[in-house]
Protein backbone atom coordinates (compact mmCIF):
# COMPACT_ATOMS: atom_id res chain seq x y z
CA UNK A 1 0.00 0.00 0.00
CA UNK A 2 1.54 3.45 -1.26
CA UNK A 3 -0.53 6.55 0.51
CA UNK A 4 1.10 9.60 1.29
CA UNK A 5 -1.55 10.64 3.32
CA UNK A 6 -3.99 8.66 6.43
CA UNK A 7 -7.18 9.86 6.96
CA UNK A 8 -8.22 9.16 10.35
CA UNK A 9 -11.64 8.73 12.07
CA UNK A 10 -11.95 9.31 15.77
CA UNK A 11 -14.31 6.93 17.85
CA UNK A 12 -13.37 3.18 17.72
CA UNK A 13 -10.68 4.42 15.65
CA UNK A 14 -7.68 6.32 17.15
CA UNK A 15 -9.69 6.37 20.89
CA UNK A 16 -12.31 3.70 22.51
CA UNK A 17 -16.23 4.58 21.79
CA UNK A 18 -16.84 4.62 25.82
CA UNK A 19 -14.63 7.81 25.79
CA UNK A 20 -17.79 10.07 25.07
CA UNK A 21 -20.87 7.56 26.47
CA UNK A 22 -18.78 7.16 29.58
CA UNK A 23 -16.51 10.01 29.96
CA UNK A 24 -17.65 13.23 28.14
CA UNK A 25 -21.42 12.80 29.27
CA UNK A 26 -20.62 12.03 32.80
CA UNK A 27 -18.33 14.78 33.10
CA UNK A 28 -21.11 17.35 31.86
CA UNK A 29 -23.85 15.93 34.05
CA UNK A 30 -21.66 16.37 36.94
CA UNK A 31 -21.17 20.05 36.33
CA UNK A 32 -24.78 20.97 35.46
CA UNK A 33 -25.24 22.85 38.75
CA UNK A 34 -22.37 24.76 38.47
CA UNK A 35 -23.20 25.70 35.36
CA UNK A 36 -26.55 26.87 36.52
CA UNK A 37 -24.41 29.11 38.98
CA UNK A 38 -21.99 30.60 36.19
CA UNK A 39 -21.76 34.08 35.69
CA UNK A 40 -20.03 33.83 32.10
CA UNK A 41 -22.39 36.01 29.64
CA UNK A 42 -22.64 33.09 26.93
CA UNK A 43 -23.93 30.08 29.24
CA UNK A 44 -26.03 32.59 30.80
CA UNK A 45 -27.62 33.58 27.51
CA UNK A 46 -27.44 29.95 26.31
CA UNK A 47 -29.48 28.79 29.64
CA UNK A 48 -31.63 31.56 28.72
CA UNK A 49 -33.06 30.03 25.68
CA UNK A 50 -34.46 26.86 27.42
CA UNK A 51 -37.95 26.43 27.72
CA UNK A 52 -37.91 25.09 31.83
CA UNK A 53 -36.65 28.15 33.32
CA UNK A 54 -38.40 26.58 37.11
CA UNK A 55 -36.46 23.51 36.42
CA UNK A 56 -33.37 23.85 34.78
CA UNK A 57 -31.00 21.38 36.12
CA UNK A 58 -33.49 18.37 35.82
CA UNK A 59 -34.32 19.76 32.62
CA UNK A 60 -31.05 19.67 31.64
CA UNK A 61 -30.56 16.53 33.03
CA UNK A 62 -33.19 14.90 31.10
CA UNK A 63 -32.18 15.99 27.71
CA UNK A 64 -28.95 14.12 28.81
CA UNK A 65 -30.54 11.32 30.10
CA UNK A 66 -32.16 10.83 26.39
CA UNK A 67 -29.22 12.24 24.42
CA UNK A 68 -31.59 14.39 22.16
CA UNK A 69 -29.64 16.75 20.01
CA UNK A 70 -30.51 20.19 20.84
CA UNK A 71 -28.10 22.98 19.72
CA UNK A 72 -28.15 24.35 22.94
CA UNK A 73 -27.14 21.50 24.72
CA UNK A 74 -24.37 20.57 22.55
CA UNK A 75 -23.44 24.20 23.04
CA UNK A 76 -23.23 24.24 26.69
CA UNK A 77 -21.85 20.68 26.98
CA UNK A 78 -18.26 21.98 24.46
CA UNK A 79 -18.23 24.84 27.02
CA UNK A 80 -18.26 22.29 29.47
CA UNK A 81 -15.56 19.99 27.84
CA UNK A 82 -13.57 22.58 27.05
CA UNK A 83 -12.95 24.20 30.62
CA UNK A 84 -12.38 20.48 31.51
CA UNK A 85 -9.57 19.82 29.27
CA UNK A 86 -8.05 23.31 29.73
CA UNK A 87 -7.66 22.39 33.54
CA UNK A 88 -6.32 18.85 32.73
CA UNK A 89 -9.76 17.08 34.32
CA UNK A 90 -10.15 15.67 31.07
CA UNK A 91 -7.25 13.77 28.98
CA UNK A 92 -8.24 12.10 25.47
CA UNK A 93 -7.24 8.04 25.82
CA UNK A 94 -6.26 7.79 22.58
CA UNK A 95 -4.61 4.41 22.21
CA UNK A 96 -1.00 4.56 22.41
CA UNK A 97 0.00 2.97 18.78
CA UNK A 98 -1.94 5.65 17.25
CA UNK A 99 -0.19 8.36 19.06
CA UNK A 100 2.66 7.10 17.54
CA UNK A 101 1.04 6.67 13.93
CA UNK A 102 0.17 10.34 14.24
CA UNK A 103 3.43 11.37 14.92
CA UNK A 104 5.38 9.39 12.53
CA UNK A 105 3.26 9.93 9.63
CA UNK A 106 3.83 13.05 7.60
CA UNK A 107 0.43 13.79 6.52
CA UNK A 108 -2.43 12.90 8.62
CA UNK A 109 -6.03 14.38 7.90
CA UNK A 110 -9.27 13.69 10.41
CA UNK A 111 -12.36 13.15 9.83
CA UNK A 112 -15.21 13.20 12.32
CA UNK A 113 -18.88 13.70 13.32
CA UNK A 114 -17.79 15.45 15.95
CA UNK A 115 -17.09 19.09 15.52
CA UNK A 116 -13.97 20.77 14.53
CA UNK A 117 -13.42 22.47 17.49
CA UNK A 118 -13.76 19.48 19.76
CA UNK A 119 -11.60 17.43 17.47
CA UNK A 120 -9.00 20.03 18.36
CA UNK A 121 -10.10 19.79 21.96
CA UNK A 122 -9.39 15.98 22.17
CA UNK A 123 -5.80 15.71 19.83
CA UNK A 124 -4.50 19.15 22.01
CA UNK A 125 -4.86 17.00 25.39
CA UNK A 126 -4.07 13.32 24.36
CA UNK A 127 -3.44 11.21 28.23
CA UNK A 128 -0.01 10.38 28.33
CA UNK A 129 0.13 7.21 30.50
CA UNK A 130 4.01 7.77 31.23
CA UNK A 131 3.28 11.52 32.98
CA UNK A 132 0.64 13.49 34.42
CA UNK A 133 0.72 16.16 31.78
CA UNK A 134 -1.26 15.88 28.45
CA UNK A 135 0.13 15.18 25.05
CA UNK A 136 -0.62 18.05 22.31
CA UNK A 137 -0.89 16.17 18.86
CA UNK A 138 -2.58 19.06 16.73
CA UNK A 139 0.76 19.90 15.39
CA UNK A 140 1.17 16.60 14.16
CA UNK A 141 -2.25 16.79 12.22
CA UNK A 142 -2.46 18.49 9.37
CA UNK A 143 -5.68 19.46 9.09
CA UNK A 144 -9.75 18.18 10.90
CA UNK A 145 -13.12 18.09 9.04
CA UNK A 146 -16.01 17.50 10.70
CA UNK A 147 -19.77 17.15 8.71
CA UNK A 148 -19.90 20.78 8.46
CA UNK A 149 -16.75 21.29 7.00
CA UNK A 150 -17.47 18.05 4.31
CA UNK A 151 -20.47 16.23 5.03
CA UNK A 152 -21.61 13.10 6.27
CA UNK A 153 -19.10 10.34 6.40
CA UNK A 154 -21.32 8.02 4.62
CA UNK A 155 -22.11 9.87 1.66
CA UNK A 156 -18.97 9.46 -1.08
CA UNK A 157 -19.46 13.34 -2.26
CA UNK A 158 -17.71 13.94 1.40
CA UNK A 159 -14.56 12.03 0.53
CA UNK A 160 -14.98 13.74 -2.92
CA UNK A 161 -14.38 17.50 -1.17
CA UNK A 162 -11.50 16.18 1.53
CA UNK A 163 -9.58 15.36 -1.79
CA UNK A 164 -9.90 18.54 -3.04
CA UNK A 165 -9.16 20.09 -0.06
CA UNK A 166 -6.20 18.72 0.48
CA UNK A 167 -4.95 18.63 -3.30
CA UNK A 168 -4.37 14.61 -3.58
CA UNK A 169 -5.26 12.15 -5.83
CA UNK A 170 -7.96 9.03 -4.19
CA UNK A 171 -5.37 6.11 -3.99
CA UNK A 172 -2.77 8.70 -2.00
CA UNK A 173 -4.74 8.87 0.69
CA UNK A 174 -5.43 5.68 3.42
CA UNK A 175 -8.63 6.14 5.15
CA UNK A 176 -9.03 4.23 8.47
CA UNK A 177 -12.45 3.69 10.34
CA UNK A 178 -14.52 1.26 12.39
CA UNK A 179 -17.63 2.09 10.26
CA UNK A 180 -18.00 -0.30 7.36
CA UNK A 181 -20.71 2.69 5.82
CA UNK A 182 -17.68 4.88 6.07
CA UNK A 183 -15.40 2.91 4.17
CA UNK A 184 -17.86 2.11 1.81
CA UNK A 185 -18.44 5.47 0.71
CA UNK A 186 -14.53 6.46 0.62
CA UNK A 187 -13.67 3.37 -1.46
CA UNK A 188 -16.49 4.63 -4.16
CA UNK A 189 -14.60 7.73 -4.31
CA UNK A 190 -11.07 5.77 -4.84
CA UNK A 191 -9.80 6.21 -1.53
CA UNK A 192 -7.59 3.20 -0.09
CA UNK A 193 -9.44 1.98 3.03
CA UNK A 194 -8.69 -0.30 6.37
CA UNK A 195 -11.30 -1.38 8.99
CA UNK A 196 -9.77 -0.73 12.33
CA UNK A 197 -10.50 -2.99 15.30
CA UNK A 198 -10.26 -1.98 18.38
CA UNK A 199 -10.74 -3.92 21.69
CA UNK A 200 -14.62 -1.96 22.47
CA UNK A 201 -15.80 -1.99 19.42
CA UNK A 202 -19.03 -3.56 18.16
CA UNK A 203 -18.40 -6.37 15.92
CA UNK A 204 -18.78 -6.20 12.79
CA UNK A 205 -20.80 -8.89 11.19
CA UNK A 206 -20.16 -8.45 7.49
CA UNK A 207 -16.69 -7.31 6.57
CA UNK A 208 -16.95 -7.40 2.76
CA UNK A 209 -13.22 -7.31 1.28
CA UNK A 210 -11.92 -4.57 3.69
CA UNK A 211 -8.41 -5.45 5.19
CA UNK A 212 -8.13 -5.27 9.07
CA UNK A 213 -6.17 -3.07 11.10
CA UNK A 214 -5.66 -4.43 14.85
CA UNK A 215 -2.50 -2.36 15.24
CA UNK A 216 -1.38 0.65 13.88
CA UNK A 217 2.70 -0.38 14.74
CA UNK A 218 2.23 -2.45 11.62
CA UNK A 219 1.45 0.43 9.61
MG1 LIG B 1 -15.79 5.63 14.32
Amino acid sequence: MSFKALLLDIEGTVCPIAFVKDVLFPFFSSKVSVLLQSNDPEVKRLLAQFPAQDNLQEYIQDLVARDVKDPILKQLQGHVWAQGYYNGEIKAPVYKDAIELIKRKPEVYIYSSGSVKAQKLLFGHVEDPSSTKSIDLQPFIKSFFDINTSGKKTEPESYQKILQNIGKQPDDVLFISDNILELDAASQVGLETILAVRPGNPPVTDIKNYSILEDYSTL
